[in-house]
């Protein structure tokens, strides 16, 4: 099967040309906002190696476009729409043409392939099926490999369970802290979780540790796969993929144009420098997106081909979200970095409470405390009060999970 995952760095290079200038057309004759945006730039002069010339998006540009704002095709065009992130304020729309949905749909499939997931497999769907686009890209790729596919969505960890068990799902679609909550109900429920039937699962959609992947994989004995995407670029598993040799993600460059530059001044970051992810999409109709502030953390590892055989370039998987950051006592850093700590000793579940200080809880052995703290010290460089707690005494989710509290 070719489609596109071991494309040669030469032909990369040369859709990714054809479809930015493509993408720069139509997004200028048919967008107000772009056409005042570039008023004044040469878009002919636009390679993927200049657009850094060009102006950010942000999401504040998307709320201010609510309802329809961006789109570029006429409404009659749009077949669905799909919403980002927030509860409040304004909603975030992403439109869809029919083309997107299949844009979307060939990324995934695209996962799969990596994955090695087949007609063969039986795949449960748990993100939610509506307006935030979740569980929709998991579907139609799993669909279009005539997979049997249990679109069950979010919520219900019992049912969840039974369904495991009853038809033997063998790949779980999940975001990535559900895993372990529903391990834990099943334990309630007498099923050891490494018994499942459960030989992979593709995680996304909230930032996750190698430390927690390792608690994850051992307690299923199961292997992992982060699938990154965001509802601004098409949706979960759009924008790229998990190395099947764990060297980072490979992001589709012959769909996307990705750049990592510092959060505070824009500027564009060299490999191996941390900054916030930029995509521009140069394969989507509705909305395209030029240079778009995701908000994720991240950096270029490589951008030779991998030993895996993929060209695409490779970044980080995601540390955090700049909104996530804590500023504490000089230190920067994210909740993922916590997490690193408290899953090297096997922790599950936990909370970071930032106020004047930083508390940390967790549910586990409260021997380790003394320890926790001290690796906190170590790696983070701050001084943490860390709080042990019994079972199930923090809330859990089945969505993505809140660990973060600012008080
Ligand atoms: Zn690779």
């Amino acid at each position: 099967m070719n489609n596109g995952v071991y494309m040669g760095r030469e032909e990369i290079q040369e859709i990714q040309r054809r479809r930015l200038r493509f993408t720069l057309k139509h997004v200028a004759q048919n967008c107000e906002f772009y056409k005042k945006k570039f008023e004044g730039i040469d878009l002919e002069k636009i390679t993927p190696e200049k657009i850094y010339k060009l102006p950010f998006t942000t999401k504040q540009d998307l709320r201010n476009a609510y309802p329809l704002k961006m789109s570029c095709v006429p409404k009659e065009k749009i077949v669905r729409i799909q919403m980002s992130g927030g509860t409040t304020g304004q909603p975030v729309i992403i439109p869809y043409t029919r083309k997107d949905v299949y844009q979307w749909r060939e990324m995934v499939l695209r996962a799969f392939q990596i994955a090695e997931i087949t007609s063969r497999d039986v795949i449960q769907i748990t993100p939610a099926f509506g307006l935030w686009n979740g569980g929709f890209g998991f579907h139609s790729a799993a669909d279009a490999i005539n997979a049997f596919v249990i679109p069950i969505g979010a919520g219900n960890t019992r049912n969840q369970i039974r369904f495991i068990v009853d038809f033997g799902t063998t790949v779980l679609c999940a975001t990535a802290s559900y895993p372990l909550r529903i391990a834990e109900v099943a334990e309630e429920l007498g099923y050891k979780p490494s018994d499942l039937p459960i030989e992979k699962m593709l995680l996304g959609a909230e930032p996750w540790s190698d430390e927690m992947r390792k608690v994850i994989e051992e307690t299923f004995d199961a292997k992992t796969f982060d699938i990154p995407g965001l509802t601004e670029m098409g949706g979960v598993g759009s924008v790229g993929f998990e190395c099947p040799m764990r060297r980072g993600l490979h992001m589709w460059e012959d769909n996307y144009v990705i750049e990592v530059v510092d959060p505070k001044t824009g500027e564009v970051l060299d490999e191996g420098e941390e900054g916030e992810i930029v995509y521009t999409a140069i394969n989507r109709e509705a909305m395209p997106l030029i240079r778009y502030r995701s908000g994720e953390v991240s950096e270029i590892v490589a951008r030779d081909r991998c030993e895996c055989g993929i060209e695409h370039i490779t970044l980080k998987r995601i540390r955090g979200r700049t909104d996530d950051m804590i500023i504490h006592s000089g230190a920067k850093f994210y909740p993922s970095d916590v997490e690193r700590v408290l899953a090297s000793y096997g922790v599950a579940h936990y909370k970071i409470e930032v106020g004047k200080g930083v508390k940390v809880f967790y549910e586990g052995d409260a021997t380790l405390l003394q320890k926790i703290a001290k690796d906190i010290r170590e790696f983070i460089g701050i001084n943490a009060e860390i709080v042990a707690l019994q079972k199930g005494e923090l809330e859990r989710f089945e969505g993505k999970a809140k660990r973060l509290v600012r008080v």
